[in-house]
């Protein structure tokens, strides 16, 4: 069988490192933020190219966090609107949910998967606060398109990062600091993965950085003295320290997920399978290598008797979800057919050129 992806394979290329690192954590007797957690702060911020990073316990409580802050400060209230894309991994819609906040379903676009630009405006209303703008499959959204939108209408404007670490939009700023502020998930399936949950926020505005790293650690900036009704939400130590081991490779990863993907690009041909749009640069990072087909059951199946594993990102949308019942009535036609037509082929930045070639055969002759 192909693996979807192999994670322990990926970790395997670090387990001398993480067996010394955890050597010394152990004797250290430092478990709850410190040095690794300052350590991957300072580099990730260095590697994003923005003033902070504050090390957060996974995607959905970094993106919360950014919201909850947003609060904080004034700048949200409870109830505001937040448009979001309708094409997205729940998550997302969450965050607005949990922040009080309330979502608001734009259609994508049917090409890049992400938010169409142009139908943003007529979904904004006087409760409009914010765009939370996801960055699906790895590919950067249209930030030029949406934050000039943002300006005329004096929004925020807030990147879904957890699949796109390491994306350089064309004026060469990395996912992350495109924008006010980014929720990182460091999931051990995305391109930077802990071995447990993680997550960071980035952000170049001081005022929010700090309320962000007082609602992770009880509301707190100096021990036992609580400003604000805060949250235990932080980086755990050891995934920070993991994460310092995996961070310097994570351009070459990417690299190998881009060549992959252009090896797929050329080689697959067979007009039952749509491919994914990509432009050649580096603002796509291939978090997975999504396809269309029409008949997608008989397809998997097809695979899956050829021993080549898939996923599929997602099979259901948000508001389709019992979860979100309250926006079933909605008509996102758009969305709904991605999530009915959508696959995933094995993607990942240690995937054979052999592997590869047989996937494009079986694919061709499908
Ligand atoms: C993974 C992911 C999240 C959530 O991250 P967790 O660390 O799993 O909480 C949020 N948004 C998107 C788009 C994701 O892919």
């Amino acid at each position: 069988m192909i693996k979807f992806l192999d994670l322990s394979a990926i970790n395997a290329r670090y387990e001398a490192a993480f067996q010394e690192k955890f050597q010394q954590f152990l004797k250290n007797g430092s478990y709850i933020l410190g040095p690794e957690v300052d350590a991957f702060e300072t580099r990730f911020s260095q590697y994003c190219g923005t003033k902070y990073t504050i090390g957060i316990s996974n995607g959905l409580d970094a993106l919360i966090l950014i919201f909850k802050a947003y609060m904080a400060l004034g700048k949200l209230k409870p109830g505001d609107e937040v448009i979001v894309p309708a094409n997205t991994f729940i998550a997302s819609v969450l965050a607005i949910i949990h922040a009080d906040l309330k979502p608001v379903f734009v259609e994508p676009d049917p090409e890049t998967y992400n938010i169409d630009v142009s139908k943003i405006e007529t979904h904004i209303s006087s409760k409009t606060r914010a765009i939370l703008v996801v960055h699906l499959y790895g590919q950067l959204a249209n930030m030029d398109g949406i934050n000039n939108l943002a300006k005329n209408h004096n929004l925020l404007v807030v990147e879904d990062a957890a699949q796109a670490q390491g994306a350089k939009y064309s004026n060469g700023k990395r996912a992350g600091n495109l924008a006010d502020a980014a929720a990182f998930s460091f999931y051990p399936g995305k391109n930077l993965g802990a071995l447990g949950d993680a997550g960071a926020v980035t952000t170049n505005n001081k005022a929010l950085a700090k309320a962000i790293s007082e609602l992770r650690n009880y509301g707190s900036e100096k021990k036992y003295v609580n400003t604000r009704v805060g949250y235990n939400k932080r980086l755990d130590a050891l995934q920070a320290a993991f994460l310092n081991i995996k961070l310097p490779d994570l351009d070459a990863d990417n690299n190998e997920r881009r060549r992959v993907a252009n090896q797929y690009l050329k080689g697959i041909k067979n007009s039952k399978i749509k491919l994914p749009f990509y432009d050649g640069s580096e603002n796509h990072v291939f978090h997975v290598f999504v396809v269309q087909v029409e008949d997608r059951a008989l397809f998997v199946n097809y695979l899956q008797s050829h021993n080549v594993e898939t996923l599929i990102h997602y099979p259901i949308p948000p508001h389709k979800q019992t979860a979100l019942h309250n926006y079933a009535h909605l008509k996102l036609p758009i969305t709904e057919t991605i999530h009915n037509n959508v696959v995933s082929i094995p993607m990942s930045p240690i995937l054979s050129d052999s592997d590869v070639i047989k996937i494009i055969n079986i694919l061709n002759t499908y």
